[in-house]
């Protein structure tokens, strides 16, 4: 992968920095004064759409039983929780390596390559 697109640039913080973090999770470049990341925090998992068919009323004779609709929903499939305090911990880490990272490339941090340029 080459480096054609430039990151934001930083110094990079996240929301709430000096009062120790905010729930939001974002994390912003403050040069570009706009968010790049948002860190999770609290339940996560994967939502996907479905499409559930329903009587369409409930309490109908059973002659109207079968008048049945299509509805739109979200199901979501849980994988676990992050404490918010493991959330804020996250976003300053991430804050702290893309600052002390401040120039050097991406290809070199992803060769492990961890040398400046002057
Ligand atoms: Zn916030």
């Amino acid at each position: 992968m080459t480096d054609k697109a430039t990151h934001s640039p930083e110094p990079w913080n996240f929301c709430g920095h000096k009062r120790g973090g905010c729930s939001c999770g974002q994390i912003w470049s403050t040069p570009a004064d706009c968010p790049v990341a948002s860190v999770t925090s609290g339940e996560w998992g994967d939502s996907y759409p479905v499409i559930r068919i329903v009587n369409k009323d409930e309490s109908a004779s059973a002659s109207r039983a079968f008048e049945l609709v299509l509805k739109a929903d979200t199901e979501r499939i849980d994988y676990g929780s992050i404490p918010e305090d493991v959330a804020k911990a996250n976003m300053r880490r991430i804050v702290a390596c893309v600052n002390a990272c401040k120039g050097v490339s991406t290809y070199d941090l992803e060769q492990g390559r961890l040398t400046a340029k002057t």
